[in-house]
């Protein structure tokens, strides 16, 4: 069985040469552990930080060892009571086509309740991160005007809809014709601008003619510059990403800001999802009742083959993906 190893630390954008596909014997089971065939795997830019030798909030990947994320599979092979074959579970496991796991590396998931995949994206860490970010931070009032950088991506897509749902005016920002075309007509934004256009400052100050009382920020950078001289007073910045900076070899840049928070009394706050995790379960129940009443949409690109992997983590830095980017790796 093959795994997707780290061959060495990025500098800049990462390439090919950045893994190396290694072949491994299976996996021998413990006790307590489960075999996963692995059927879909996330790729995400948070990934990116992990390739440095940084202290982070979460450690680095080792080099010449497998790197690990968010991969749904089918459990083949089983020593733990909780789990049997045949069952589908989500858990941060390996690149690789099979990973023995521990039974608390793993979590169940009902393949007749949502698609499989809703558990990497809507109804996973990225649908997750949009919902608290969104609502503890940004704190949507009806009326109000939110932007949302990234907005065609896993968590924008679900920050804006959430947004909408709260009565807020929504406004998102995004890097393709076609995804400005999605938000508006798909997603029910009310705006969206083309940040890769000349015009974009004058569409964004025209889209946003109220000003802005909550940013989520998924990109940082000059986006995040341009959409700071919009903030109206006590406005809410919730920083939760900033992938223009992620191949900058970690040198953030981006909004001249004191005396534009002094100015406007703006509240920002950074967070990684996994802060809220004691509130989980509650947010999950919340976007499955959303997902299941239509009022949250997603979607998902889905490349296939586990030999795409890196590609498709690479894609994320050109914006290839619409809503989440997955890879499916095997039929099931
Ligand atoms: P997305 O699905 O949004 O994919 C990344 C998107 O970023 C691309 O599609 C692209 O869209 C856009 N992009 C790429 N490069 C740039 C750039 N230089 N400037 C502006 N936009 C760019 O990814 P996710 O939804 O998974 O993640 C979104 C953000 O949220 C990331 O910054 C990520 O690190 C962060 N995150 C934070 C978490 C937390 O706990 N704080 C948890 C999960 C994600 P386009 O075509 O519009 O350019």
């Amino acid at each position: 069985q093959r795994e997707i190893h780290l061959a060495n630390r990025p500098k800049g954008l990462p390439t090919m040469e950045t893994f190396n596909f290694v072949e491994k014997p299976m996996p021998e089971l413990k006790d307590h552990e489960v075999l996963v065939r692995t059927l879909y795997v996330s790729v995400d830019p948070y990934m990116r930080g992990r390739m440095i030798d940084a202290k982070s909030y979460i450690p680095p990947f080792k080099l010449d060892e497998v790197i690990t994320g968010g991969v749904v599979g089918e459990v083949t092979k089983s020593t733990s009571e909780s789990f049997k074959t045949g069952d589908f579970v989500v858990g941060n496991l390996n690149w690789a086509e099979y990973t023995a796991a521990s039974e608390q590396e793993v979590r169940k998931i009902d393949p007749t309740i949502a698609p499989i995949t809703t558990h990497l994206g809507i109804l996973g860490m990225t649908g997750l991160t949009a919902y608290f970010g969104l609502l503890d931070i940004g704190k949507p009032q009806e009326g109000e005007t939110v932007v949302v950088s990234g907005a065609a991506g896993a968590v924008g897509s679900v920050v804006g809809q959430i947004a909408k749902m709260k009565g807020a005016k929504v406004i998102g920002i995004a890097g393709t014709q076609e995804k400005i075309e999605y938000l508006k007509n798909e997603l029910g934004f009310d705006e969206a601008v083309n940040y890769k256009l000349d015009s974009f400052k004058e569409d964004l100050a025209k889209a946003a003619a109220d000003g802005v009382d909550v940013y989520f920020d998924n990109v940082g950078g000059e986006v995040t510059d341009a959409v700071f001289t919009l903030l109206n007073k006590h406005a809410r910045i919730a920083l939760c990403g900033a992938i223009s900076s992620y191949n900058k070899d970690g040198q953030d840049y981006g909004p001249r800001l004191q005396s534009t928070m002094i100015k406007t009394s703006a509240l920002m706050k950074g967070f990684t999802v996994g802060d809220y995790a004691a509130d989980f379960a509650t947010a999950s129940t919340d976007l499955g009742k959303w997902l299941s009443e239509g009022k949250l949409k997603y979607e998902e690109t889905i490349v296939e083959g586990f030999e795409n992997i890196p590609d498709a983590f690479l894609g994320l830095f050109d914006g290839t993906n619409l809503g989440k980017q997955l890879v499916k790796v095997a039929d099931y």
